[in-house]
């Protein structure tokens, strides 16, 4: 098994609004390799190879790399393009876009909104209702599970 037990990281948090910037070499220091791979060198993980792709649990997905909410369970769907996909963000600004024209492609690059780690990318074969396909590195999200109330709450709207 990998090791992903998290390394000291004082920018961690799930509640803080404040932007993170930190220089290249403290991002080294702070986050694993794996993390650090794709959160600031724009890697990109196998396919297939998250555990979060076909997940079902119901909880909420936070930034790998400073903890910023990101989606929500209930925005994820199966779109078999072998990375966890979301419909939507918890909050548009919990996200920042940029054009992307690398590769040969035109694509949309989607980082986080609080320490601008690359998340994955946006693409607009998304189901209903926002048609958008968030395909995103399970290796940047951290995932915790909802409490049981929440998640009587989180099953209901399930037609
Ligand atoms: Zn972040």
């Amino acid at each position: 098994m990998t090791d992903r037990s998290k390394k000291e990281n004082p920018v961690y948090s799930r509640t803080g609004t404040d932007k993170v910037e930190l220089k290249e070499d403290e991002w080294k220091n702070i986050l694993n390799p794996e993390v650090y791979y794709i959160a600031r060198q724009k890697g990109t993980e196998r396919p297939g190879s998250s555990a979060f792709e076909h997940s079902k649990e119901i909880g909420t997905f936070y930034c790998a790399a400073c903890g910023n909410p990101l989606f929500k369970s209930d925005a994820k769907f199966e779109s078999g393009c072998g990375w966890p996909s979301f419909y939507e963000p918890i909050s548009k600004s919990s996200m920042i876009y940029l054009p992307d024209n690398t590769h040969g492609m035109k694509r949309t690059e989607v980082e986080c909104g609080r320490c601008k780690a690359h998340l994955g990318h946006l693409f607009n074969d998304g189901p209903p209702p926002t048609g958008l396909r968030y395909c995103i590195n399970g290796v940047v999200l951290d995932f915790e599970k909802a409490q049981e109330a929440e998640k009587n709450y989180g099953e209901k709207p399930v037609e």
